[in-house]
């Protein structure tokens, strides 16, 4: 039985089970594709008693899969997070699968409503507001000692297309629990700069979370990636450097009138050293993300920005996605070589000593 403990920080544990019932006793599975994603289709479905629209996503029922459901039942009581609704466990043509019946976002993705809305002055403090919403989702995540690692625009969807719709963040696909169950694994490579075993793996993991706020912070302030000073042309060869030495800039004249407190939390926040890297209490604790009601209402070229950057997207999209891979360290699936498999140089010197003292005794 797949049976998923609620271990949180803050609260008692509790079990989410999925039900092996069939998920279409309860609701109806329509052909409206909602997204598609690595894993497959997410798809509309009707419940069948209240007439309600949920939104499934169908998961081949394996490790991965299950620690993606796990991790996201577990937090998905947070109001900046998609709320999982039901889980199913169904076999389909002799595949078990896992079904996530979701709360259906029907407001699109966090850029594409700022890029929509490119007439109306989006201002510093409803980008202050937004991350401020996000980083809710982040610390609700951190505090439990979960680690999101795929945080980037497209995981992150609003409920409607009203005013009022809430931002939430989704897809659990990467998430990981950063406790440390055995310290005697160390990873198989070292990441950027500071070797996570040296920060731990607890920390490192949340700092790559806090490393894309930043770069979503200085999306939404001016409407194009911190690492494509040249933006419009497309990615240069030293771009992997500039993400490495952390070299970006605040250009003008898009940055000219954007506050310093905005600047110095960005700063702080893709700071090359995952050590000095700012933590999410940090973050929540600045003014500009708890008083975000105070920001000045300074107009904004983010909408117009997205709007003249639409060809780039994708490629602003893939940088992400190669970033956060280069982050990752998956640190239950490392092992350490046997000795004996190895080709240290050392240890083939040591190896040829010894077979040739053996040798000698002979
Ligand atoms: P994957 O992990 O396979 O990438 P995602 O969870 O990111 O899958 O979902 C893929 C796409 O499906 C998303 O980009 C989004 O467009 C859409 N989608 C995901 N969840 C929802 C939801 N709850 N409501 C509406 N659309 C969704």
């Amino acid at each position: 039985m797949f049976k998923i403990n609620n271990r949180t920080a803050a609260g008692p544990a509790i079990n989410n089970q999925p039900k092996t019932t069939p998920i279409v006793d309860d609701y109806e599975i329509s052909n409206t594709v909602l997204g598609l994603g690595i894993n497959g289709k997410v798809v509309q479905c009707t419940n069948r008693k209240s007439n309600q629209k949920f939104a499934l996503k169908v998961l081949l029922d394996n490790p991965k899969a299950r620690r993606e459901v796990d991790l996201h039942w577990r937090v998905s009581g947070c109001r900046h997070i998609v709320n999982i609704i039901d889980v199913y466990e169904n076999t389909y043509s002799g595949n078990k699968c896992l079904l996530v019946v979701m709360e259906c976002m029907e407001g699109g993705e966090l850029f594409q409503r700022i890029q929509d809305n490119a007439d109306g002055a989006f201002t510093e403090r409803e980008a202050a507001q937004i991350m401020h919403d996000i980083c809710v989702a982040v610390h609700y995540l951190h505090s439990r000692d979960i680690a999101h690692r795929d945080l980037k625009p497209e995981n992150l969807l609003y409920t409607s297309q009203h005013p009022n719709a809430i931002l939430k963040l989704t897809d659990f696909g990467f998430a990981k629990e950063t406790l440390i169950k055995d310290t005697l694994q160390t990873p198989c490579y070292t990441p950027y700069y500071v070797a996570p075993e040296v920060l731990g793996p607890e920390k490192y993991d949340k700092s790559c979370d806090i490393w894309s706020l930043g770069v979503i912070m200085y999306i939404i302030l001016c409407g194009f990636p911190p690492f494509y000073s040249n933006h419009g042309l497309a990615i240069s060869p030293g771009m992997k450097k500039r993400i490495r030495t952390g070299q970006y800039d605040f250009p003008n004249p898009e940055w000219e009138n954007v506050s310093q407190a905005a600047k110095d939390l960005i700063k702080g926040m893709l700071n090359v050293d995952p050590s000095k890297r700012l933590r999410i209490e940090d973050v929540m604790r600045n003014r500009w993300i708890a008083q975000y009601a105070e920001v000045p209402m300074t107009p904004l070229c983010t909408g117009r920005m997205l709007k003249e950057g639409e060809e780039t997207w994708p490629e602003v999209q893939e940088e992400m996605m190669r970033s956060l891979a280069t982050m990752r360290v998956d640190y239950d699936q490392t092992h350490i070589k046997a000795l004996d498999k190895s080709n240290n140089a050392l240890l083939s010197k040591r190896r040829k000593k010894i077979e040739e003292i053996a040798a000698q005794k002979k």
